[in-house]
């Protein structure tokens, strides 16, 4: 049993209440997590306004160094990291271990050595000199989700605090096993007290009372549309930076001239990867009719192999949903896609696994066929291991179902024709399209979604942007 504590001001404190915390794949309490409210973010955002002053003051270099420090001592842990992750999301080992652990090491890597080239800007006029100057927000509020937990809090407190900034970070109430190992981590490489602070707690508690706190300036936040419009609604009036990395529902589009036998694999992992719960999962699946046939055979093939079980072995390629309660939730999606006239082409049921593993929330790779694509099921986030496939005539008929919903995060488009590919990407309303990949990330480029997919950009320089306030100094000659 793991007991978790908070990391405030340099030491780890405990709080009046706690939650359990639950181990997806087998419903056993692995460990008990602080229960804070507005009491004990008030202390966390003393501290990180106490921290303030010192941390703005040292040089970017000297932050860049404490980066790269951190990226070390964490990379020292990632075998722990990917065991940790897999246990409290439910997710593969070797999904934990490629995705998750090299990941979050490299986020603070990868800022490290990219702020190098964020510097004072200077612009001529013929009579005086603006130069540009990159300033510290001030106190961030950091707010994740469950999915890739410590993999997306990093990708946030990087950024944040090598550009001066102090934080207050949230982890999600169902995985905080690896933000309480970054919070060990962080008190090892000894960063100055009050940098980092990490609060435990419900979201409607402790995230609640960060977003609504009155010194932090700035908030950072990925989850579900619907709570994200919640912090919108209290940090907007506050006049708080805000970036709202938000839901998903996208679109993968193959072509009749995609060669199937590479895509099929790359398609699958874009549909289940992680439970199908990424928020650019491709979970629609647009299919040209000229290849309709030949893709379902094969489609249905390779994920009926896919192997669905106990999370810690290295032959699982699904694992455990992150809770019960959320299998129920992808599980009702099933039946009002059945409802919706849709035929379940594989999976669809919960698999028989032996003890522990059949009190987990374990669900079989799932292939809906025969739907609308503007039904409910074709156009909700389920967030699980469910697929829609449609069949598009033309080309244009696949940019218009795409943009049907109301989402507008990501897509793939698999052709062997690149320059096809990329005007149909250009036509649809989503922050990034691939194509004939998915989920390849270079760290440089920018990362967010329109529409309701969220408000705002990560990723390179516009990580570093949103992190600071750019100041104009206009000197006269
Ligand atoms: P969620 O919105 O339920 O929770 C996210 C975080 O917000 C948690 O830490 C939660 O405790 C907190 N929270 C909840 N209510 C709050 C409130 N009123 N005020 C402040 N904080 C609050 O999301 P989830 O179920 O943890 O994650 C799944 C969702 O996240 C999916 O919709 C997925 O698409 C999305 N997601 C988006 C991205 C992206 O980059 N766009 C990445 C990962 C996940």
């Amino acid at each position: 049993m793991i007991l978790v504590r908070n990391y405030v001001n340099g030491i780890f404190v405990d709080s009046k209440e706690t939650i359990e915390d639950i181990n997806p794949a087998t419903s056993e309490v692995i460990a008990t997590i602080p229960r804070s409210n507005s009491d004990d973010v008030n202390e966390a955002v003393l501290a990180a306004d106490k921290a303030r002053d010192n941390w703005s003051s040292l040089s970017l270099d000297e932050r860049r160094k404490w980066l790269e420090k951190i990226a070390n001592a964490l990379e020292a842990r990632s075998g722990e990291i990917a065991k940790l992750e897999s246990l409290d999301t439910g997710k593969p080992i070797k999904i934990a271990r490629a995705v998750d652990a090299s990941r979050s090491v490299a986020n603070f890597r990868f800022f490290a050595e990219f702020s190098k080239d964020f510097h004072e800007q200077k612009f001529l006029m013929e009579d005086a000199t603006n130069h540009v100057i990159f300033k510290p927000v001030g106190i961030a509020g950091l707010i994740t989700p469950w999915n890739l937990p410590l993999y997306l809090l990093s990708w946030k407190i990087a950024p944040a605090i090598v550009m001066g900034n102090t934080v207050v970070a949230k982890p999600s109430e169902l995985t905080p096993l690896t933000a309480n190992l970054l919070a060990e981590v962080l008190d090892e490489v000894g960063l100055p007290a009050g940098v980092v602070n990490i609060v435990h707690g419900f979201g409607h508690e402790t995230g609640q009372a960060i977003v609504s706190h009155p010194k932090v300036n700035l908030i950072s936040f990925t989850g579900g549309t619907i709570t994200g419009k919640k912090v919108a609604e209290t940090a907007a009036p506050m006049f708080k930076k805000l970036s709202l990395e938000l839901g998903g529902k996208n679109a993968t589009i193959v072509l009749d001239d995609v060669d199937l036998d590479s895509a099929i694999p790359e398609i699958a992992r874009s549909g289940f990867l992680n439970q199908g719960q990424v928020c650019l999962c491709g979970s629609r699946i647009l299919v040209s009719d000229k290849i309709w046939n030949d893709f379902l055979e094969k489609f249905i093939g390779h994920v009926s192999n896919m192997k669905v079980g106990d999370p810690s072995s290295d032959d699982s390629d699904l694992g455990a949903l992150v809770s019960l309660s959320h299998r129920d939730k992808v599980e009702s999606y099933i039946h009002l896609a059945e409802r919706e006239g849709g035929e379940i082409l594989c999976g669809g049921k919960r698999p028989s696994l032996e003890s522990p593993f059949d009190k987990g929330s374990f669900l079989e790779p799932t292939i809906v066929s025969n739907l609308d694509y503007q039904s409910r099921t074709a156009t909700e986030e389920i967030f699980g291991p469910v697929v829609t496939l449609h069949k598009f005539e033309k080309d244009e008929d696949a940019v218009e179902m795409a943009n049907c919903t109301d989402y507008g995060l990501a897509g793939s488009v698999w052709t062997s024709d690149s320059a096809r590919g990329k005007s149909l990407a250009e036509k649809i309303e989503t922050g990034m399209v691939w194509i004939n990949t998915w989920l390849h990330r270079d760290l440089r480029v920018p990362f967010g979604g329109v529409k309701s997919s969220g408000v705002g950009t990560e990723g390179g320089r516009w990580s570093l942007s949103f992190f600071s306030q750019p100041v104009n100094i206009c000197i006269k000659e």
